[in-house]
């Protein structure tokens, strides 16, 4: 039987700009199609609390101000994925911060024209992931179900 507890997770929010713009579907659905565990999901009000510690690394900038105010404009969506890599490999799958830059194909890429209105936060190392799980869910939010179509996702002695 392949075991899913240990698999590496990351946190993502669905930003204001994706809720709002009626992306949460879109974004939900390249997640699943790529064969990423959906293990935790809600939505939340962010206040300024939460975003000076989730943002911690951008206080002191100008900007701070403006990033504040668009992540509590309205909802966001807040999730836990699980995969084999998934820090990395969902960071792939977002795009460089600024939506005119990253890729196509990327969700940014696809979806943003914008360097700060650009739909989706993701965990950028495992051990950040760990912290930001924590931050913005319980233990008892984040589910350990195993997918029973995992066996038809990776192969032989991948998990
Ligand atoms: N941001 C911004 N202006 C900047 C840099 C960042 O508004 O010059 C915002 C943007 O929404 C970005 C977030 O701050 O997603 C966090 O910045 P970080 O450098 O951590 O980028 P990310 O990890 O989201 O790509
Ligand atoms: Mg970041």
């Amino acid at each position: 039987m392949r075991r899913v507890t240990d698999m590496e997770k990351t946190l993502v929010l669905l930003k204001p700009s994706c809720v709002e713009r009626h992306l949460i579907g879109e974004v939900i659905s390249r997640i699943e199609k790529r064969g990423i565990i959906i293990s935790g999901m809600k939505m939340m009000q962010l206040d300024e609390n939460i975003l000076r510690e989730h943002y911690s690394h951008l206080v002191d900038k100008p900007f701070f101000p403006d990033l504040a105010a668009s992540m509590m404009a309205s909802p966001v969506v807040a999730m836990v994925l699980k995969g084999v890599d998934v820090v990395s490999v969902f960071r792939e799958m977002v795009g460089v911060t600024n939506g005119r830059k990253a890729a196509p194909g990327t969700i940014r890429g696809d979806l943003s024209m914008s360097g700060s209105l650009n739909i989706i936060h993701a965990s950028d190392s495992p051990e950040n992931a760990e912290i930001e799980i924590n931050r913005f869910f319980k233990p008892a939010e984040v589910f350990d179900y195993t997918p029973q179509d995992l066996k038809f996702i990776y192969g032989e002695g991948e998990i």
